[in-house]
């Protein structure tokens, strides 16, 4: 695996392995891998010649008051997952490479998809998201993009962004990877405490009921929403922040359950922001 933190040394490696006819995958994250992250990556290597994974904590998308300085870092323990599923290049660039003195310039999806659900709670979230993955794409030009599902309303957006700005690669969504209890995988996980990560599956527990609700012949959003909130609701220190049942592919609100549908929800334990998500064809 090739380490690689600069954009001309970027560059040059993807534009030799295009010249072979080289295809490329790419995974971007955050770091802090865990298996929801590997997945992508496993995913990736099937699908691709040259798999590209870049860890960078991107400050754009983190609000003044959350989480960008205590955000979980190891870079060293993330190249061993890397080097383990034969990733060819894990891109780590520094905060000022991307945005050096001066940077001005965001990309960003407007209307209702980015304002409502994490949007409300997190208004400059997804500007900051499609801002940096514009970049990451302009400077890999992978082939297809890999995405988790575990973060629904990013992957619409970006398949949005992609869609409008003519990029010229496939976003490949990825299923949610979850922990033996139902906790969806996330590296905002370390932040709870004992009691907390006992109640976090309340979460995906609700998600099932819900999601069996509809099986058997429940029609009305709200009737599933209030149902989801008295589950979470009976589970300590759980704060919603919101419960929704959205269209899977604009992120509007409906009422009636009809075609693909979303259920997406975004619930504090103390500082912790947790979010997960389940889609039902109805
Ligand atoms: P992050 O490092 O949190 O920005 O995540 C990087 C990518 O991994 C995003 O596309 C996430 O949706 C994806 N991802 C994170 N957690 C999971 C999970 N539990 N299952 C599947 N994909 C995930």
């Amino acid at each position: 695996m090739q380490t690689i933190t600069a954009i001309d040394d970027l560059r040059a490696t993807l534009t030799s392995a295009r010249k072979d006819g080289k295809t490329i995958g790419f995974v971007p994250t955050m770091g802090f891998l865990h298996q929801g992250h590997l997945s992508l990556m496993q995913r990736a290597r099937e699908e691709n010649d040259i798999v590209v994974v870049s860890i960078f904590v991107n400050p754009t998308q983190f609000g003044p008051n959350e989480d960008l300085d205590a955000y979980p870092r190891d870079a060293r323990k993330d190249s061993q997952l890397m080097a383990a599923e034969s990733v060819d290049i894990a891109f780590f660039p520094t905060t000022d490479t991307l945005y050096p003195e001066g940077y001005t310039t965001f990309v960003e999806v407007e209307g209702s998809m980015t304002q409502v659900m994490c949007g409300r709670s997190r208004p400059t979230h997804f500007r900051g998201v499609t801002t940096i993955v514009a970049k990451l794409f302009n400077l890999v030009a992978p082939d297809r993009a890999y995405f988790g599902q575990k973060d629904a309303q990013q992957v619409a957006v970006i398949c949005k962004m992609a869609h409008d700005l003519d990029f010229d690669l496939q976003v490949v969504v990825c299923p949610i990877v979850r922990e033996d209890d139902g906790l969806a995988m996330s590296s905002r996980n370390t932040y709870l405490t004992a009691n907390q990560r006992k109640h976090a599956p309340a979460l995906y527990r609700s998600l099932q009921m819900a999601s069996e609700m509809i099986s058997n012949g429940e029609r009305s959003a709200s009737a599933v929403q209030n149902a989801i909130e008295s589950q979470i609701n009976a589970a300590e220190e759980a704060v919603i922040d919101y419960i929704t049942l959205v269209n899977a592919q604009t992120m509007e609100e409906v009422h009636t359950l009809e075609g693909e549908i979303l259920i997406a929800l975004a619930v504090k334990f103390g500082a912790t922001r947790l979010i997960d998500n389940i889609r039902v064809t109805v």
